[in-house]
């Protein structure tokens, strides 16, 4: 696909949003998904800037691993990468996401924000005075990521998308520690921080079998795995 714009993306995301039954401003509950559209999802510790990887059966059935060491609102955002991969990408291919910088990476990642992080959703829970200034305040940017689940970083660049923050606000929250600053303001800072690590949803046969029971398997292996489970496409 060529290189999408927000405008783009924001059309696709709420298209998606539509054809797979959730209100278009609500927030996504991953884990839920991951069990209604019979997803295979496994949280395993990847390297550093390793997020994710994805791929699909001739017979349709998605798999998906996630970084466990990435925060938990990372792990949101690589998940919604990984369905722009399933659902859009015209030539998946089983590649480790967050190592290369592709056009259909931008892409997953532009799908990803806007599909965590619709739109009017984000308008809602921000005050007129705030959106009339383009500069929101710290209680409302955490009031945001709590609510949608997403990452410091993913929210900050998805409000200048969006023209909410100008460059400048932008340089200013990104330089706000984010654990502590939820502390202070009373949330639970588990969206902050790693987690899931073990964690496996769904059922795909043998070969998720063997990547799952393989706890301690390199990246490379599960690479190998992946293409032997794609591969199964041309025998199907
Ligand atoms: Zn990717």
């Amino acid at each position: 696909m060529k290189k999408l714009t927000v405008q783009e993306a924001d059309i696709l995301a709420g298209k998606f949003r539509s054809q797979i039954g959730l209100n278009p401003n609500d927030p996504i509950n991953i884990k839920t998904f991951i069990r209604k559209h019979q997803i295979t999802a496994m949280y395993r510790p990847l390297s550093v800037n390793s997020y994710g990887i994805s791929c699909k059966s001739n017979s349709g059935k998605m798999f998906v691993l996630i970084n466990s060491n990435s925060t938990r609102g990372r792990q949101h955002f690589t998940f919604a990468h990984e369905l722009y991969h399933l659902y859009f990408d015209k030539k998946p291919t089983p590649h480790m996401c967050g190592v290369v910088s592709t056009v259909e990476e931008k892409n997953a990642d532009l799908f990803a924000s806007s599909l965590l992080l619709p739109k009017e959703g984000v308008y809602a829970m921000i005050s007129n005075e705030e959106i009339l200034n383009h500069k929101i305040s710290l209680a409302t940017v955490l009031r945001i990521e709590q609510m949608f689940q997403v990452s410091r970083s993913t929210l900050l660049i998805r409000l200048k998308n969006i023209g909410i923050i100008s460059e400048t606000q932008l340089k200013e929250l990104q330089s706000i520690p984010v654990k502590e600053s939820a502390k202070e303001y009373g949330y639970d800072t588990s969206l902050y921080r790693s987690g899931n690590e073990g964690l496996f949803i769904g059922d795909f046969g043998e070969k998720a079998r063997i990547l799952f029971e393989s706890e301690r398997i390199s990246e490379g292996h599960y690479m190998e795995l992946l293409n032997m489970i794609s591969d199964e496409r041309e025998e199907n």
